[in-house]
């Protein structure tokens, strides 16, 4: 297979950065920054996709409700509230005139001093984005996925819901293990448990016997929000789903296997290990419409799933 596509998307275009107390335009950080230099950053990543009448944001309140999650639990202080971050966001999009795209809100502190108590630290957002591929792009054929041998941190080392940019040195560090072995991805254990708990940067389910199953949430793992509506409109499509414990195994005797993350959407698994899955994929094809419709307002997306980026 040539088309390594997994689960961080081609992102094209000029990216736009915006420091919120600053104009639009590149933003530098200087290099001594605590969050360059710790990795002492929160963040989030939401889709736009181009709608009937403009672009809408995927699921932003539930994006929005995590970045202040994830601040509270690294006990980052910051000036913003919910209803300001969501105002910020849009209008960092309406800045970009993109529609498609992929934005990524930063909480980060400027400030070039040392010390890894951020109670000291002055902390503000940032929003940058890309250019993404539409939700119309083709799936592709999917992709080689093996078993890292680095398992995910424990929830006793770091809160699992949350999204810190130091904490990406773990998914960096299993994603680049595995593409140098010959694979695009790689799925990462529990570290108690031993279970499967998520890929580097995105959820996993498996279809078996026509069920479809995830790992539950108490494998080390970021329920991600793109598992989350994947789970909803399974029900809506009268499948037959459950969070539950899986091992390897499972995974090697799925019929179907498939990624969810906000930046790539529904990913296929063509492989994993050395066992080629069977090239029917109903469930997961099945499901990437009815996501791709939903994401661009034209399924049944829940209330408020739909920001639409208007000023
Ligand atoms: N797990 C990890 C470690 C991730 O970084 C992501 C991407 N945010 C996901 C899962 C998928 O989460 P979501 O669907 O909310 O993007």
């Amino acid at each position: 297979m040539s088309t390594p596509q997994a689960a961080s998307p081609r992102l094209g275009g000029v990216s736009v950065a915006t420091a919120v107390d600053g104009a639009p335009g590149l933003t530098s950080v200087p290099f001594g920054s605590n969050s360059v230099q710790h990795g002492t950053a929160v963040f989030e990543g939401i889709r736009s996709h181009a709608g009937p009448r403009g672009p809408l944001l995927f699921r932003l309140d539930d994006h929005i409700d995590r970045l202040l999650g994830s601040a509270a639990a690294l006990g980052i202080e910051h000036p913003y509230g919910q209803e300001e971050l969501r105002r910020l966001i849009v209008e960092a999009m309406a800045a970009s005139g993109l529609a498609d795209a992929y934005v990524r809100p930063v909480l980060y502190t400027p400030e070039p001093r040392l010390g890894v108590d951020l109670a000291r630290f002055a902390f503000r957002l940032g929003v940058e984005t890309w250019a993404a591929p539409g939700a119309e792009a083709p799936a592709g054929p999917g992709i080689r996925l093996t078993v890292s041998p680095w398992t995910r941190p424990s929830p006793r080392t770091f809160p699992t819901g949350a999204k810190a940019t130091g904490n990406y040195a773990v998914s960096a560090l299993a994603k680049t293990h595995a593409v140098r072995a010959g694979y695009d991805d790689a799925v990462q254990l529990d570290p108690h448990t031993g279970r499967v708990a998520e890929a580097t940067i995105a959820n996993i389910f498996a279809v078996r016997s026509g069920r479809l199953v995830t790992p539950w949430t108490q494998e080390s793992l970021l329920p991600g929000i793109t598992r989350d509506t994947v789970l909803r409109l399974a029900e809506d499509l009268g499948i037959d789903t459950s969070e539950e414990p899986l091992t390897v195994d499972d995974l090697a005797g799925a019929d179907e296997l498939f990624l969810t993350g906000t930046a790539s959407g529904l990913v296929s698994v063509a492989s994993f290990g050395k066992c080629e899955l069977p090239p029917e994929r109903a469930v997961f094809e099945g499901l990437n419409r009815a996501y791709r419709d939903c994401v661009r307002g034209r399924g049944t997306a829940r209330s408020g799933w739909l920001a639409p980026v208007v000023l």
